[in-house]
């Protein structure tokens, strides 16, 4: 079957369903693409409050910040496909899968809204002999809060991210004993509030500079070898012990889903793992505009929902206006480990977002000639700086401008 829009969105998660709303409120044809059977993307799983507090004023779960979105959404002229997977991809016309068989889309913009995916065993080489009970810390949320069924009733977690600490708190709740939290960075991974409320609140212990050395068990995970790191990462001898476990979660990173994006041949920034973009979220293809998870891991939904507003209203206004842009590159400088938009276009105002490389108390952020104060400046937490349009100006006259960050090293 074919089709024709304006706008196609693929990827039916927070990113998507705010891209392809605004899309819709500029008066474009919009379709909207998602591969599950409801839109929602990782939020339905998500039952933990923590959504909306700067979108809605108010602390929501996962699917009840899903539940405002898709009334807002219900509001606009989108034609949703859901069980529609896209498998190919050419400037303006797209090639997807559903019960209905293939569907074939030409479309005046794309958004590439599809999220991201956990790492696994394989991507930290953990040794073993494969038993079951290693799950990805998603997978295990999906089987708790979703299927309804626990995975094991001891569990080691592995990784401070924001995802393994919620999970060290869902499975505690639900009567699974969380032997602890291992990291192998010497400072915690997630936000401060997820610490305190899912571990100190549980009295999970959390071991920074640790690492699973060992997964024991043939059949089932009986067992896991953990041990201290020294600052070179390398285990320190005779600090290994057993922890019995029955099962092993692992919260280490998530990937920006972009199989996609290369059949596009994007420009990919391997800080970020996304494709880079510009102001407007507009990639290195002309038409082609991306936000959400598949830029670049966000911490918040509320960040997600307003960037990818911003690509959805950019996407249309380039089919109204397609005026040639020349950009210039925001790039990295010390004490960055990623950044993004890339690429400034036009002086109006914009959000930089940043990662900082390592915990600082006290920081200095430089963005060009600009230059802000910054506390508690955060790996896990996006540093995000609002640029006046004066600002990004004179960046567009020296022809791009670098992003550093110098400041007191923090322990945690
Ligand atoms: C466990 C967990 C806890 C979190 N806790 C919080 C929190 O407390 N507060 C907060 O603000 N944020 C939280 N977040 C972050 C927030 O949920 C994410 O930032 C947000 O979901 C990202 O939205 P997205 O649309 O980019 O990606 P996703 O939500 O992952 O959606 C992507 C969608 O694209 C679809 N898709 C992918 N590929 C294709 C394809 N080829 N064809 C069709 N469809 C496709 C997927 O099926 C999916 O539905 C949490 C995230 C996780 C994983």
């Amino acid at each position: 079957m074919n089709y024709s829009f304006d706008v196609v969105v693929i990827g039916g998660g927070p990113a998507g369903i705010a891209a392809a709303r605004s899309a819709a409120q500029k008066g474009a044809t919009v379709a909207l693409l998602e591969r599950e059977e409801e839109l929602g993307g990782i939020l339905p799983q998500c039952i933990h409050h923590g959504f909306g507090l700067q979108r809605f004023r108010e602390e929501l779960t996962g699917p009840e910040y899903a539940e405002r979105e898709l009334t807002l959404l219900a509001k606009e002229k989108v034609e949703i496909f859901l069980q529609t997977t896209v498998v190919d991809l050419h400037p303006g016309l797209i090639d997807a899968v559903s019960p209905q068989g293939s569907l074939h889309f030409k479309a005046g913009s794309i958004i590439l809204a599809m999220g991201a995916r956990e790492r696994t065993a394989a991507a930290i080489g953990l040794a073993s002999a494969r038993p079951s009970g290693i799950f990805t810390a998603g997978a295990a949320q999906r089987l708790v809060n979703i299927e309804g069924c626990l995975p094991g009733k001891k569990a080691v977690i592995v990784g401070s991210g924001d995802i393994g600490l919620i999970m060290a708190r869902r499975l505690s709740l639900e009567g699974v004993k969380v032997a602890c939290v291992v990291e192998i960075l010497p400072y915690p991974g997630g936000l401060l509030r997820n610490r305190v409320q899912c571990l100190d609140d549980f009295d999970i212990p959390l071991l920074l500079s640790h690492a699973v050395l060992k997964v024991w068990g043939e059949k089932r995970v009986e067992a896991v070898t953990i041990a201290k790191l020294d600052e070179a990462g390398k285990p320190i001898p005779g600090t290994e012990r057993k922890v019995p476990c029955d099962c092993l979660l692992l919260s280490v990173g998530l990937i920006p889903e972009n199989e996609l994006s290369e059949k596009l041949n994007l420009a990919m920034d391997p800080a970020t793992g996304g494709p880079v973009v510009d102001q407007d979220m507009e990639t290195s293809v002309r038409g082609v505009f991306a936000c959400g998870n598949v830029v670049a891991i966000s911490d918040l939904v509320d960040d997600v929902t307003k960037q990818a507003e911003l690509a959805g209203e950019r996407a249309v206004e380039l089919l109204r206006n397609p005026q040639s842009k020349q950009g210039v590159p925001l790039k990295m400088g010390k004490g960055v480990r990623s950044l993004y938009p890339q690429i400034l276009v036009r002086p109006e105002p914009v959000e930089v977002v940043i990662r900082a490389a390592s915990p600082m108390d006290k920081a200095r952020a430089t963005i060009g000639q600009a230059s802000f104060n910054l506390r508690n400046v955060r790996p896990a937490q996006a540093v995000k700086i609002k640029l006046s349009a004066a600002e990004v100006e004179q960046i567009l006259e020296a022809q791009g401008g670098t992003v550093e960050l110098e400041g007191e090293a923090s322990e945690n």
